[in-house]
């Protein structure tokens, strides 16, 4: 590799421009399907919302699809579907973004957290079954990056014990588990449709489930706590009436959302080959450097690619993870890291007392992460200057 100056000293970049980490893919169809329904004139919860709803349920095989403002109201309802209460215990891995967490807490609920599988940064099973107690009622799974989590192992342990398992699948869409697209393998999965999520709807994400009771209860409580069947029941009355059955949330998606959802749903598989062609150029650049590891992707699974993060051998290199990214924005290239783990910020190491070798795992892996930008639409000459501006960083850091 050539011996050039880095950029942070004084070189020349890489590349001219900047490339950001991620860039969301909106062509002229999804911009088409907006005007039209800014047109039509129904611009909240609408037919558009019940369609998106139809056509993510009817791809991913699941039986119900709630369309929301998030994946983030999706994964509150369904703790709420559940009957989560104060004091109960869900289990959530400390390898997660903060809305995971959080859902939990509104419940005056405690997220018991737990460590990772240091390949696919995903919940250890083991470190699940050992964090169990008469207090839990969930288990939360995160596929990171895409990867989907040992769902074999996870429900036998959920269901072998009365819990209930919530796939918290922001990342994956379309993933799938030994053959079968996430959206039903858990008991309830969320969806998120975040400005940098695989599909988009600006904001946006949805609740799947097979569970007629849970689908009910989450549309109810999804717009005011109104019941639709009172509704039904009260025809007599007209339109006019509905009854409140319960203190309820404004978590509903817009038709405008939906016309964007609508579109690129249709995109997901192309997408997602775009992806897996850009990791696949990445792994075949970085497998054979002993500077990098390339991510592990199980066998019987296949990733939506959302993310691609390469770990750091730190050994290796003479510079951290911090420094390394300084570098690479200074070549041009955006990176990211998925994710802090929850342990590490100060609200859960001041309530509960983490220290941060109390998972080891996230711990390590955090400290070696680092995403690379990885979106359709991203050219061949893209992935040739992130491959390029790596290569220059990590050879300039060689130890
Ligand atoms: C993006 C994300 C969420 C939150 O999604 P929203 O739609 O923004 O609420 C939740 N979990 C993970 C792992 C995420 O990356």
């Amino acid at each position: 590799m050539l011996a050039e100056r880095l950029a942070l000293d004084g070189g020349t970049p890489v590349r001219e421009e900047w490339l950001p980490f991620h860039r969301p893919r909106i062509e002229d169809d999804e911009i088409a399907e907006v005007v039209d329904t800014l047109r039509g004139g129904w611009l909240t919860t609408g037919p558009r919302c019940k369609r998106f709803e139809r056509e993510v349920a009817a791809y991913t095989g699941a039986k119900h699809a709630l369309a929301l403002n998030s994946a983030t109201a999706a994964m509150h309802l369904a703790l709420e579907v559940i009957g989560l209460q104060a004091g109960d215990e869900v289990i959530v891995p400390t390898y997660t973004f903060a809305a995971t967490g959080e859902v939990v807490l509104y419940f005056g609920a405690r997220p018991v957290l737990v460590d990772v599988d240091p390949r696919t940064l995903n919940v250890d099973p083991t470190a699940v079954e050992a964090a169990i107690t008469e207090r839990t009622r969930a288990i939360i799974s995160v596929d990171i990056g895409g990867v989907p989590c040992d769902y074999d192992r996870l429900l036998e342990l959920a269901h072998g014990r009365g819990l209930v398992l919530i796939d918290d699948a922001a990342h994956a869409l379309p993933s799938r588990y030994r053959g079968r697209l996430l959206g039903s393998v858990a008991d309830l999965t969320a969806f998120s449709f975040y400005a940098t999520k695989t599909l988009t709807t600006g904001e946006g994400g949805m609740l799947l489930t097979n569970d007629d009771r849970y689908d009910e209860r989450a549309q109810v409580m999804s717009l005011h706590g109104i019941s639709k069947d009172a509704w039904k029941r009260y025809t007599s009355e007209g339109s006019w009436y509905y009854e409140i059955v319960a203190p309820g949330f404004k978590y509903n998606m817009t038709d405008v959302a939906a016309a964007l959802g609508l579109r690129q749903l249709t995109k997901q598989e192309r997408f997602r080959a775009e992806r897996a062609a850009i990791a696949a150029r990445y792994d075949a650049a970085f497998a054979s450097w002993p500077e990098i590891q390339v991510p592990s992707v199980p066998d019987d699974v296949e990733t939506s690619w959302h993310l691609y993060i390469p770990r750091l051998n730190l050994g290796r290199l003479s510079a951290d993870r911090a420094r390394v990214i300084k570098a690479l924005a200074a070549e041009n290239v955006g990176t990211s890291v998925h994710f802090i783990p929850l342990h590490l910020h100060p609200w859960y190491r001041e309530r509960y007392g983490y220290q941060p070798a109390a998972f080891p795992n996230a711990l390590a892996q955090y400290e070696r992460a680092v995403s690379l930008p990885i979106f359709p639409g991203m050219t061949d000459r893209d992935v040739e200057d992130v491959i390029a501006a790596v290569a220059k960083v990590v050879a300039h850091y060689r130890a």
